[in-house]
């Protein structure tokens, strides 16, 4: 028995349906983790999803969409003039899909204006997870607030867990970048870093130095993503490990490999799996979801 809540921006998904036709969607890189979470832990578990909604028409049916999975949304701040971000998915002429995106204004943002209720959200909590899109979506000065509820929140006894999820369109700089996630993964036990995106920012030469520079911030447990590759995994009591990927011939859409990757994970820990096992299970699950299309693949947690 516990609680589970992600932090962040889920959106509004449009995705081509052919022609001029769109399917619309929810999706988010914390919420497809809490979704995926909802499908792996027992009953007795509360999912929770953290985020600031508006009071319309789209923000209502977000939160009946997440109520409907299973996802608790009582925690979620309505904020009145403000709605929910959006993306749409277009199709290019080569096959690739092209994303644009429109949150700029989007009610997620204003997470920080109401630290009252922020720590009333994190309150209770076993576990809490956050990205560095979580983040990065923050104005500037907001970041360090939120942080400061995180931390605040672990010290009670939360897990706190950080995937980097980089995207540099979101920050306003490079340096900011690499300051909003060094803050960030200070604030978490357990962070979730991939390696070609963390080389290019940080300059690390291995997985390994990736997981020994953010242990050395403090976290328990660092597990380096390599795609295809093998999983490098430096945690306290453990020390070094090398989880092998599981082969998939045919990628159909990696949407959500990492988000998926760490509700596999994080729920693995947090039903008390031994670590090796709960890497397999994030390893897996996120080889299902890259082959089937979308962020949200039910068939990859089809109940056996
Ligand atoms: P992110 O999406 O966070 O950048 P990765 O692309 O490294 O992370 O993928 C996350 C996880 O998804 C990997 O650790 C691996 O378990 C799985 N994965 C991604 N791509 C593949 C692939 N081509 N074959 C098998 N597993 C994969």
């Amino acid at each position: 028995m516990g609680a589970f809540l992600a932090l962040g921006e889920c959106m509004v998904e449009l995705s081509s349906a052919g022609g001029d036709l769109y399917r619309r969607g929810f999706a988010g890189d914390t919420f497809n983790t809490a979704w995926y979470a909802r499908r792996l832990l027992p009953a007795d578990w509360t999912v929770g999803y953290g985020t600031c909604v508006g009071e319309d028409k789209a923000s209502q049916e977000m939160l009946d969409f997440m109520a409907a999975e299973g996802i608790e949304t009582s925690g979620i701040r309505r904020v009145p003039d403000a709605t929910v971000g959006l993306y749409m998915i277009s199709l290019e002429e080569n096959g690739e899909r092209s994303f644009s995106y429109w949150r700029g204004q989007s009610a997620a943002r204003r997470m920080t204006e109401d630290l009252k209720w922020l720590d009333g959200l994190l309150k209770d909590r076993d576990m809490i997870h956050f990205s560095g899109i979580t983040l990065a979506i923050l104005p500037p000065k907001s970041r360090e607030f939120f942080c400061g509820a995180l931390a605040r929140a672990r010290q009670r006894g939360a897990i706190v867990a950080f995937d980097t999820n980089l995207r540099p369109k979101l920050w306003e700089s490079r340096e900011a970048m690499k300051a909003g996630l060094t803050m960030g993964a200070r604030t978490a036990d357990i962070v979730l870093p991939s390696f070609d995106e963390e080389t290019e920012l940080f300059g690390d030469a291995t997985p390994e130095a990736t997981a020994e520079r953010y242990r050395k911030l403090g976290a328990d447990l660092v597990a380096v993503k390599q795609g295809p590759g093998a999983l490098t995994v430096s945690q306290r009591e453990a020390g070094l490990l090398t989880v092998p990927s599981v082969p998939v011939t045919k990628v159909v859409d990696t949407t959500a490999a990492g988000d998926s990757f760490a509700a596999g994970l994080l729920s693995g820990l947090a039903m008390g799996l031994p670590l090796e096992e709960a890497a397999a299970q994030a390893m897996g699950l996120a080889a299902r979801v890259i082959q089937a299309p979308g962020a949200l693949a039910p068939s990859a947690v089809a109940p056996a």
